[in-house]
């Protein structure tokens, strides 16, 4: 199954004695705890008592466009597509793209599985948007 920050599989809290430990049989840390007025479920961490909710822990924390959108772009730079087009068809600010972008680098993994695995993108292409992510000062793809 994916790695993709399974929300609910480990405790979020860095200050937590069990943060990013993943569930399994001996380690049981954390709890389903009911659900937020908007309806996303609830975890609460039994170790440091921390309470949170399904979005948190996501590689895209607290961005106000959904993950499912960000990859869809990401994929889009992984296949080439500019920046500054990106910001024309998709409505985007080139800012915020760029975000996203650092907010991959810092999950390269999980992004990479799941553009590999829903977008076909291939080993090349990843390869240039890391590139990328790397030299963000500049503003296209080699
Ligand atoms: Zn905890």
């Amino acid at each position: 199954m994916s790695k993709f920050a399974q929300v609910g599989d480990f405790c979020p809290n860095k200050a937590c004695t069990d943060y990013g430990k993943q569930q399994g049989e001996h380690q049981q840390n954390i709890i389903r705890f009911g659900k937020t007025k908007a309806g996303r479920q609830r975890f609460r961490c039994k170790t440091c008592g921390d309470t949170f909710t399904e979005t948190k822990g996501t590689i895209f924390y607290r961005r106000r466009t959904s993950e499912d959108e960000i990859i869809e772009t990401l994929a889009f730079v992984a296949e080439g597509s500019r920046i500054s087009s990106l910001t024309r068809v998709k409505g985007y600010k080139e800012d915020t793209i760029l975000a996203w972008i650092r907010d991959a680098a810092e999950h390269v993994e999980a992004v990479e599985e799941v553009l590999l695995a829903k977008y076909q993108i291939e080993r090349g292409q990843l390869d240039a948007l890391w590139a990328y992510v790397r030299n963000k000062g500049e503003k296209k793809l080699p």
